[in-house]
């Protein structure tokens, strides 16, 4: 079985208001995309990474995350696209002939070795899981004008993180299939997720698992200090 991960860096970050782009900004000395790489570099359970970046960043993320740092795993740098999900379809046309592919947000700087196990494992049941955590606190849904219009029962509510999992030829076709609805102007759902397209394109079931409070989304400036928390606290 070949494992494929996808990690995504094709984003402008734009609510982190820096120069730099969030992906690229060092955190405890090392950019926050050098993190992800490094579990994966590391992980005897992943055997590639695609690299998505920017359109044009292809040759500084080369020269950057290749040779400074030395990430063999890394088989492509491919350029992104305008939505996360432009981005991610071109990391899976990077990624034909494997078996199973791990989607992974390079803003999230950590996932572990813990957590790929527990995917890998989900993987060798079903075709589609997706890391998440149950919710802290009381979810509200409102209505247009900002009062509550409903209270959601808090025991199955999660949010969900990345890396997402699948089998590939499953979420290839899944991704082929919805770019082909856009492209003809069908598409009536907006996409925020992978699991998503195989909810809601191939109608697959997609299993949550146990991911982790650490496992951030790197989005605004206060992320930063956690980010700086959590690397002192698994880095030590
Ligand atoms: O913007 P957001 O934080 O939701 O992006 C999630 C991940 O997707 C980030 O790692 C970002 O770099 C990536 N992305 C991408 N291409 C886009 C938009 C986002 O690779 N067009």
């Amino acid at each position: 079985m070949k494992t494929t991960a996808i990690v995504l860096a094709g984003g402008s970050g734009s609510r982190m208001k820096t120069k730099t782009k969030k992906q690229y900004l060092l955190v405890e000395g090392k950019p926050v995309l050098w993190y992800s790489l490094h579990i994966f570099e590391e992980s005897p359970l992943i055997d590639e990474v695609i690299l998505v970046c920017g359109a044009g960043e292809e040759a500084a993320c080369r020269e950057q995350f290749g040779e400074k740092f030395g990430f063999r795993k890394v088989k492509a740098i491919v350029a992104g696209g305008k939505e996360r999900y432009h981005s991610v379809h071109a990391g899976l046309k990077a990624a034909d002939g494997c078996d199973l592919v791990l989607i992974h947000d390079g803003a999230r700087p950590f996932v572990d070795e813990m957590m790929l196990q527990r995917i890998i494992d989900c993987l060798s049941a079903h075709p589609a899981c997706v890391v998440g955590m149950p919710v802290k606190d009381t979810i509200k849904m409102s209505t247009e004008d900002g009062c509550v219009a409903q209270t959601l029962p808090r025991e199955r509510l999660w949010t969900v993180q990345t890396p997402q999992a699948f089998s590939y030829p499953l979420i290839k076709d899944a991704y082929d299939r919805m770019l082909r609805m856009e492209e003809e102007g069908c598409l009536d759902v907006k996409i925020t997720d992978d699991a998503m397209v195989a909810e809601y394109i191939s109608h697959t079931p997609v299993w949550l698992i146990e991911g982790s409070y650490n496992n951030i989304k790197i989005t605004t400036p206060e992320d930063l200090v956690f980010a700086s928390a959590i690397v002192r606290k698994m880095y030590q």
